[in-house]
């Protein structure tokens, strides 16, 4: 199994992370906070490319900073990062959310970051993150982005972004995830990203 440190997140969210999960992961850096559906969100996805309960715990608490202390951390965050990796409560452990869960259940509110940005953002605010986060400037790339947006087609407009994202590793419209594969997991994408940068 691949060992993920919690010191290596920053750096894998930045090259490897589809726009869901680097915006919980830009939320949570910039304001020390997430709350509780975009901490399960994250915690699952987090567990599922390899980060140890303890190394969950080390980057929560480094997330977290001074905003909330040892004890309040304690108490209340570590129970819930080891409730998701099935440690504590019912011992249940719960997989990494799927494109459709996280675009179909607990919608977010308006003080939210969890979802799917394709599917939760406003047009108004995925363009521009498209722009800042990704780099995504093309009018033609944009407007097949937002175009498949319209249509409801949340799906293909991560795909595009994905194929865009890693046109520099040879990855061309209409491959997807390799052999046409569109994105239907989270974990899917960043491990195709990460396998073509290896
Ligand atoms: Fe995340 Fe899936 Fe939405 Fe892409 S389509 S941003 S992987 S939930």
């Amino acid at each position: 199994d691949r060992k993920i440190s919690a010191e290596s997140i920053d750096m894998l969210a930045k090259k490897h992370f589809p726009m869901c999960m680097r915006s919980l992961h830009d939320r949570l850096q910039n304001t020390h906070h997430l709350k509780h559906f975009g901490r399960l969100q994250y915690t699952l996805f987090l567990k599922g490319i390899g980060l140890s309960v303890d190394e969950a715990i080390v980057f929560w608490r480094k997330s977290y900073g001074a905003n909330i202390s040892d004890d309040k951390f304690n108490k209340e965050y570590r129970y819930n990062i080891r409730h998701s990796f099935g440690l504590e409560g019912g011992r249940k452990s719960y997989p990494p959310r799927s494109c459709q869960k996280i675009i179909t259940q607990d919608q977010p509110g308006p003080q939210d970051n969890h979802g799917c940005p394709f599917r939760h953002f406003s047009l108004d605010h995925l363009v521009p993150s498209l722009r800042a986060t990704y780099g995504i400037t093309d009018t033609n790339d944009l407007n097949e982005i937002t175009g498949a947006v319209k249509a409801q087609h949340f799906h293909v407009a991560c795909t595009r972004v994905f194929e865009i994202t890693h046109a520099n590793k040879g990855v061309r419209k209409g491959d997807g995830l390799g052999g046409g594969e569109s994105v239907n997991h989270p974990n899917r994408y960043f491990e195709r990203s990460l396998e073509l940068s290896g």
